[in-house]
């Protein structure tokens, strides 16, 4: 279950749709943790520690809620569902650089582009997603060595 999957939304949810979704949770959890801090308050506190579920809950928001840390995530995500939703192979000779960002596009067939930044290259990304459909393409580049 990825942390989308935990908080029941979608993997284009706003910040304020993964806020509500995390407070719906909560809701529901806190009741039970209230119960379960009292009775494990006199025996062991690491136990406490062990709920699983709401500690789940809490890592999946503190990652989602925090730009950079999504971006992170998703970029893992992609890389571990991309065998199944690779459109096409593409070179990076093939993709059209922009000077002015130090960034690459391709064309989607649906009227979409591909972007990649030099950043997200340098950090080895395999693949990359429409910006307008769910399609990813599989990248095929070189890091240039550095003198
Ligand atoms: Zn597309």
């Amino acid at each position: 279950m990825n942390y989308y999957e935990r908080l029941d939304i979608k993997d284009t949810a706003s910040l304020k749709e993964i806020r509500q979704a995390y407070q719906q949770l909560c809701l529901k959890v806190k009741p039970k943790l209230t119960s379960f801090i009292q009775i494990r308050v006199n025996t062991t506190p690491k136990g406490f520690m062990k709920s699983s579920k709401v500690s789940e809950t809490n890592a999946a928001y503190q990652v989602l809620s925090d730009t950079q840390k999504r971006f992170e995530y998703d970029q893992l995500l992609r890389k571990s569902n991309l065998a199944g939703a690779v459109q096409a192979d593409v070179d990076l000779d093939d993709m059209e650089y922009n000077d002015e960002n130090s960034t690459y596009r391709y064309d989607c067939r649906c009227g979409g582009m591909y972007i990649v930044t030099e950043d997200q290259l340098e950090d080895g990304i395999a693949g990359v997603e429409c910006n307008q459909c769910s399609l990813c393409v599989k990248l095929h580049y070189q890091l240039a060595e550095e003198e």
